[in-house]
Parts: C-alpha cells; structure tokens; sequence
C-alpha cells in the first residue's frame, strides 16, 4: 500500500514542545505527538470501498496486514508522525476550557485526485488530552459512527467520511446510562476522513488564553488550505472567513431538518470549521415528526439540542466563534451583522428547503403559512417524518386523501375524528395549492423524491446491527451500508426497512435513549 501522503499541518502549524503522553494543559500548540496504542487482537470488520477508493486505496489492499495494522494504530506508517489536536469548547452552554483529541489520534495527510485527506482513528488510546477517560471508544458507538457518517455522506449532507471499522480485540469499562452500572463491552476504531478535523474549540482556545499569535496562525492556515479564494489573510479576509464560516455551518444545520437528523451535542468542540457533521455521539433520527425531540439522555432536562433548536445552536455556537476570531477582527458591528445574516438566510433557506420537500417549486406567498399549519398537524399525533414525507409524494389531488400517509401514522385505528379533520383540512389546502404547480404529478414525485429519503439509519436499525455484532454477526452493518448508499432510491427488496420504529424499540436503551458513554 502505497500512499500520497503530506504534511500541511503538522509542518505549518505549531506543535506541543513536550513529546510526553501525560495528561496536562497544553500551551502554544495545535496539536501534540502522540502514538496509537497497540491492541491485542485487531480485526477489520468493514471498510467503506468508496472511501477507500478516494483515497487511493485499491480493495485488494484494504484486505491486507498492512492495511489492518495501521488502520488500528498498530504500526505507524513510515515517516508519518500521529497527533492529537489541542482545542477548547462551550459545552452544552458552557464555556469547559481545554478538551482536545481525547481519543482522537490523526495518522496523516494523504493527496489524491487533487484532493488533501486528513486520516483520523478514533478510540486510538490516551493522549494529553484524555482527561479523566481511557481514550478508547466501545463497539456500539463505533458502528453507530461508521454507518451514519457513510449515510449521510450519501444523503448529500455535508460530513466527515468513514474508512474502516475494527475491533481492538480489548476490553472496555463503560456505565451506558451513568447509574452505576458499568460493564464490559468490546473495544473498536474507527478510522475516519476529513479534509479538516478542526473544530470552532480549536479557535476558541486560543481565544481564551488570549494567545492571539497562535490564533492567527491557525486561522492564517485555515483561511490558506481550505478558504483559499479569499485570498491573503488581512482584517476583511478573516470576517469574509466568518462569513464562509456561517454559511457552511448554516447550510450542514438545514441539511439536517430535511432528512430529521438530530446531532445530540452540537457543543463547540463538535462544530467543524467546515461545516461538516462531526462527532457522531448520542444523534438520532426522527420518527415521529416533533419539534422537542432530543435522542440524548444527558440532555434529558433542557433538551438544548433538540430537533427543532438545532438551527438556533448553530448560531449560538457562531457567535461563540465570532468573540474567539475578535481579535483578528477587532471591529463587533461586521460580525454581528454576519449572524444577523444567519437568521435572515435561515428563514429564507428553511422554506425553500420546505418547499422542496412538499414539491412547492413556484412562488405563492401562502407557502409559509401552509408550511406552518403541517408542522403543527404533523405534531397532533406521532406521525412518522420519513414515511409521510416519502409518501406525500403519492398525492395528487384530494380523492388520493388520507389513505396516502396513513402507513405514516403510529396509531391511525385510534387516531380521534377532530385529527382527522385536520389531516383532511390540510390537504385540502394542499391540493388546491397544487393545482398552481406546472410540473405533472409524476415529475413532480421524482424531484419530492430526491429531497424526501426512502431510507434512513433509523436508531432501532443501528441498535440491531450493534446488538449482531456483539454476537460476532456482522452481515447487517454490511446490508445497512449498502442500503443506505442509495437513500432515494426505491429499494423493493429492502422495503422492510421503510417502516416505522417497531413498539419494542420504543423505550430500549440505544434506540430511543442514548447517553454521551461511547
Ligand atoms: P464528546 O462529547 O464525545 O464530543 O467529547 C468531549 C470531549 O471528551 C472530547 O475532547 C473527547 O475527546 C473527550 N472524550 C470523550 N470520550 C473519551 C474517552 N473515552 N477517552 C478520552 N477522551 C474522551
Ligand atoms: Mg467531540
């Protein structure tokens, strides 16, 4: 296996003076040297080919020693020096000081097709950085990261890659709900890809300790490799970046209230700089549509990051940003002008995106209203957001009624007559506004369509895959990954799993409720 590699970031941006693994506060420093722990008995479970692919990696030697052995931090591939990041961040609210890679143990750069691949594991052992935790990450929330991480890079939603899933072959203590339970589970890594694994915590912490040398290195460095058409870093270059900055985060966010994916813990330290989902923890997806739904049991009380707040975080977290790039800027009217844009587009970007979604593809200034009265019919009764979306598409006029997104309700046989008259008064509307459209029923549908996903990693289908793999049975992470390679797409075959969450996965650990423990 040979690879392209390079070194941007280790040879431009400054490193931790100290070589030693302890756990300290690191000053002056992007990132500290630091190995891969070796583990006892690694085992490559799935790669991702498509990854692989891009990267140069061919399937012959994905499958090799090699391939395995430095996949898991078991050899460090020659000349290449690994790393753990130094950032900061505002967790749930909160600013938490120095976090960093805890777990996180990046490997290389590599170039290919023109493109710079930033190589990360996760679970890879201690580093400076690890706090009070052991630097490792358990079998469920590897393959939970893996698999959605692949799916959503196959939704079209902005994210950072998945290449290999693979057990340590060691054991790892973790209390899954913090009661006072802790057990055994199998350890694993995850290598994972990124053209930046820099977070808005790596700008903040520099920001905190007032080191704004480093920070406009860091800064100078991400304008140079990843915002290179601003040009050279001066005062106007780096709001331009914030702007950029904004955009993107703004974008990833709508993104996510289309297919109803709910991050869990969109902290600072998991925002990335980029606009990339990061860090797939206790997310989950919506089956019933619901404003208030949060999949993080450690979020149970405030649910700060539920579905529907996910857009008002994103800006929370932008402002955040906005004091830690201040010094470079030095000027507070031009940002806070940029975060007014952020509400103005995101108004402006839901509805459009909504719009999409209904097949709405003409001007009416009733849209917004019609959008309104859905999500408040949506939420009357648990109604599943895939199923209804996907099958709304079926309707063209009001004979086609209720029947069309009747698989879409959890309870239709008890669902009461004033419900009813809602759902029916709503798609009168909605068959009136229809009429307006131009496009014919079946182009219409196949643009509904391609906004509206088939197939999604519902929670209780990532729980199955997990509670196999326990077992040693790993053909369902195999069945999921190619499922939802084509999430638009009519999969006939595949049609049991474009149905809703069944009852006993209502209230299991890991399919309703998730914990930060991983
Ligand atoms: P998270 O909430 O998972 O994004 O993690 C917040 C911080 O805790 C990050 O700095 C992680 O690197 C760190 N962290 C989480 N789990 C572990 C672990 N098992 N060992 C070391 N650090 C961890
Ligand atoms: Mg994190």
């Amino acid at each position: 296996m040979q690879l392209h590699l390079t070194n941007t970031f280790t040879s431009e941006l400054p490193a931790d003076k100290i070589l030693e693994n302890s756990r300290r506060q690191v000053h002056n420093a992007v990132f500290s040297y630091v190995n891969p722990k070796k583990t006892s008995a690694p085992k490559v479970i799935h790669t991702s080919k498509e990854m692989a692919n891009q990267l140069g990696i061919s399937l012959k030697e994905t499958k090799s020693d090699f391939f395995k052995n430095v996949f898991t931090g078991n050899k460090i591939y020659p000349n290449t020096t690994p790393f753990a990041m130094c950032y900061g961040g505002h967790q749930f609210g909160n600013w938490a000081g120095q976090l960093g890679d805890g777990r996180a143990i990046n490997l290389f750069e590599i170039e290919h097709q023109n493109k710079n691949w930033k190589v990360q594991l996760k679970g890879a052992g201690e580093t400076p950085y690890s706090r009070t935790a052991d630097g490792l990450a358990v079998l469920r929330s590897s393959i939970r990261e893996y698999l959605c991480a692949e799916a959503m890079y196959h939704l079209g939603v902005p994210t950072t890659r998945s290449l290999s899933l693979s057990l340590s072959g060691d054991n790892v203590l973790r209390d899954i709900l913090y009661n006072g339970n802790p057990e055994y589970e199998k350890g694993a890594i995850v290598s994972r890809i990124s053209p930046s694994f820099l977070r808005f915590g790596n700008f903040e912490i520099f920001a905190a300790r007032n080191d704004v040398k480093n920070l406009k290195i860091l800064t100078d460095y991400t304008i140079k490799h990843h915002f290179a058409h601003l040009g050279k870093p001066s005062k106007e270059v780096y709001l331009n970046f914030f702007k950029e900055v904004s955009k993107q985060t703004l974008e990833m966010i709508i993104h996510w209230q289309r297919v109803g994916f709910v991050h869990g813990v969109m902290n600072t330290d998991n925002m990335s700089i980029l606009g990339l989902t990061i860090d797939y923890g206790p997310y989950g997806w919506l089956e019933g549509f619901d404003f208030g739904w949060t999949p993080n049991t450690t979020d149970r009380q405030n649910k700060r990051y539920r579905y529907g707040n996910q857009p008002n975080m994103g800006l929370w977290n932008l402002f955040q940003l906005a004091n830690a790039l201040y010094p470079l800027i030095e000027e507070i009217p031009p940002l806070e002008n940029v975060l007014a844009d952020y509400k103005t587009d995101f108004e402006k970007q839901s509805l459009a995106m909504m719009k999409s979604k209904l097949g709405f593809f003409t001007e009416n200034k009733n849209d917004l209203g019609i959008i309104q009265n859905l999500e408040d019919t949506l939420q009357l009764v648990e109604t599943d957001m895939t199923i209804f979306f996907r099958n709304l598409s079926n309707f063209s006029d009001q004979n086609t009624g209720l029947k069309v997104i009747e698989d879409a309700f959890y309870n239709f046989e008890n669902i009461s007559d004033e419900v009813k008259k809602l759902w029916n008064s709503w798609l009168k509307i909605y068959a009136k506004r229809l009429q307006e459209e131009k496009l014919s029923h079946q182009q219409r549908k196949e643009k509904m369509n391609a906004v509206n996903p088939k197939y999604v990693l519902r929670n209780y289908m990532a729980q199955l895959a997990i509670d196999a793999a326990d077992k040693g049975n790993y053909d369902l992470i195999d069945e999921f990954y190619i499922l939802l390679k084509k999430p638009y797409e009519e999969q006939p075959e595949n049609e049991k799993w474009f149905a809703k969450r069944p009852e006993w996965a209502r209230h299991k650990v890991g399919c309703s409720m998730l914990s930060c423990s991983s």
